[in-house]
């Protein structure tokens, strides 16, 4: 079957190779790769590679794959960097500030009073 893709997605475009990220980890389902505009060292993206809006359009099955490469990465990166703390979050709709509209998990890794998010 043909993989599921919006060719005017960013995402999709850097799952296809056709425009560059910084790859931290990739399965058959999911892809890690560094946020380009990081709140905090180390910010990181996880997606599905499939195109789906946001979470109430994930399958179960790619929900759980997620979720497994984001646990994965977040111990890599604490293990890397040794934050104080990190937060996972995911932003569905404007109202939430939802700027690119491929389901993607934000990794933020977190320093004592940086302030970067509530
Ligand atoms: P949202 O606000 O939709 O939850 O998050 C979108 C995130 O994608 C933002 O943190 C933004 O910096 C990041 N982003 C947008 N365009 C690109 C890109 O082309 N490459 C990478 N690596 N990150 C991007
Ligand atoms: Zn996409």
């Amino acid at each position: 079957p043909l993989p599921v893709r919006n060719p005017d997605c960013i995402f999709c475009k850097i799952i296809d190779g056709v425009l560059p990220c910084h790859k931290v980890y990739e399965d058959d389902e999911t892809l890690a790769f560094m946020d380009i505009f990081p709140l905090s060292p180390g910010h990181t993206l996880v997606i599905p590679k499939e195109h789906h809006p946001d979470l109430y359009a994930m399958p179960d099955h790619l929900t759980a794959a997620v979720m497994r490469t984001t646990r994965r990465v977040a111990l890599a990166m604490a293990q890397a960097i040794g934050p104080d703390g990190m937060n996972l979050f995911q932003a569905n709709g404007p109202a939430a500030g939802q700027t690119v509209y491929h389901f993607h998990m934000h990794i933020l890794p977190r320093r004592l009073g940086d302030g970067v998010i509530s």
